[in-house]
């Protein structure tokens, strides 16, 4: 129905004009009758009743506006009422884009491939996609409003929580699932609200386990030849017999297949560190006779760097797994050995602080340009791959570092300069620290 719209001044000056008419009729009658109170108070009577029966329409209309009609009243009651269905109709079509709206959100994030979870600031679940549910075992019904700690109990899941670092997914294995994997991320958003994104990363998981196996079993196979053709070229080698133009291809075969022992066996100490990224325990491993150990090996090189110094400023052990630990330091300290001349010097510090423990290795050597720096810890990544394979690198080499130090919860860092040298730290938390309780109590 359409209302007709009145202007609302208009409105006004038709009910005054009513009102005055009531008015002057009333005091016509009275004056007719010979009381011209009681004309102008049945006048008055009449026209309140008029507003009163108004007025129960308005309200009895409002009350059932989803059905009835609007009624037809004209004056500042039609004016009201041209308002109200107004105002209805604007409401009922923000609404309608708000549902729609909503409804668009709702199917593409159920779309999504990747689930969504919306955390509230005490990390309780206030919604989450179709995908979440499927990958978390989400329900609908129960799970709304529990902490997402109390359903995802991995250790590593809550560790991620603890540590409250979200710059990277963590990666987590179902335990009520055989081979899932899922990679959570936490992103935080407005006001301590905070999004979990959910992936599925089972594929690639498999893929890779694929390839640490194939590269594994790989090495392992091919460490019983090389062993028999490294053995022979030895004995060859060592003849008296051998003839004198055959003993430079000897001598550089046997060059190579040392290289080729140095690359299985650095491959498998990687594909054994690789099992478990996890981080491990271990024992109290003594630094100050580890860096004298390493000290005599670079001396025991036919070339090596004059000067070789240890400086030990703390007598503090390091926690860790001790064969890890030297396979990491003496990596580092082999390196500065090959690519420092020999009139220049290495320099092994061990020193603990309130940040932890620190292990550095410093040499005076080649150094190594800035762009190289931030993938030195790539496999098979050489500065220069022309001399490093003619110092025998695997290449292998800082990834196995970075892998123990990882495991032992440590970083390296690396800070050189061309032609001066390079510095290589490994800074360990201080929970890896062991102070000897004999030392404190002096
Ligand atoms: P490699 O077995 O070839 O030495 P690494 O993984 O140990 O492999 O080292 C990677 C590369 O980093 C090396 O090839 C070398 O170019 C560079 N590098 C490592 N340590 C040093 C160092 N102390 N001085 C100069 N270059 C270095």
């Amino acid at each position: 129905m359409r209302i007709p719209l009145q202007s609302a001044t208009h409105a006004w000056w038709f009910a005054a004009g009513r009102l005055l008419g009531t008015i002057v009729a009333g005091l016509i009658v009275g004056a007719l009758l010979g009381s011209i109170w009681g004309g102008l108070a049945i006048a008055l009577a009449v026209h309140l009743t008029w507003q009163l029966v108004v007025l129960f329409r308005v309200e009895w209309w409002v009350r059932h506006r989803s059905f009835a009609v609007p009624p037809e009243i004209g004056g500042v009651w039609g004016e009201i009422i041209s308002q109200i269905v107004r105002l209805h109709r604007r409401k009922r079509f923000h609404k309608q884009r708000f549902v729609q709206l909503v409804r668009q959100l709702q199917s593409s994030t159920a779309a999504l491939p990747n689930g969504v979870v919306i955390l509230n600031p005490q990390r309780e679940i206030v919604w989450f996609n179709r995908m979440a549910g499927r990958l978390l075992d989400l329900r609908r019904a129960g799970d709304l409003g529990l902490r997402i700690e109390n359903l995802l109990r991995e250790p590593e899941f809550n560790r991620y929580l603890r540590l409250q670092d979200y710059a990277n997914p963590v990666v987590i294995r179902r335990a009520s699932r055989d081979d899932c994997y899922l990679a959570l991320q936490i992103v935080p958003y407005g006001d301590g609200q905070q999004l979990l994104l959910v992936e599925d990363v089972s594929r690639q998981m498999r893929l890779e386990a694929v390839r640490r196996d194939f590269v594994a079993n790989a090495s392992h196979e091919l460490r019983s030849p090389l062993t028999v053709i490294s053995g022979y070229l030895e004995t060859l080698s060592q003849d008296p017999a051998l003839d004198r133009d055959l003993a430079g291809p000897v001598a550089e075969m046997r060059r190579q297949a040392e290289r080729m022992t140095a690359i299985i066996h650095d491959l498998l100490e990687l594909s054994r560190l690789e099992q478990t990224g996890e981080p491990v325990g271990g024992e109290p491993v003594d630094v100050a006779a580890l860096l004298a150990l390493l000290r005599k090996d670079v001396l025991a090189r036919p070339v090596h760097p004059r000067e070789v110094r240890e400086r030990i400023d703390s007598d503090a052990a390091l926690i860790g797994i001790e064969s890890e630990i030297h396979s990491a330091f003496s990596n580092l300290v082999d390196n500065a050995a090959k690519y420092t001349p020999v009139e220049g010097s290495i320099e092994m510090r061990w020193w603990v602080d309130e940040d932890g423990g620190h292990f550095s290795v410093t040499d005076t050597g080649i150094g190594i340009p800035s762009e190289h720096i931030p993938r030195l810890t790539e496999r098979f990544y050489r500065v220069d791959p022309g001399r490093s394979r003619a110092t025998g690198g695997s290449g292998l080499g800082l990834a196995i570092v970075k892998h123990v130090l990882q495991r032992h919860g440590a970083e390296l860092e690396v800070r050189s300069a061309t032609a001066k040298g390079s510095t290589f730290t490994c800074h360990f938390p201080p929970q890896r620290v062991h102070v000897a309780r004999a030392a404190t109590a002096v």
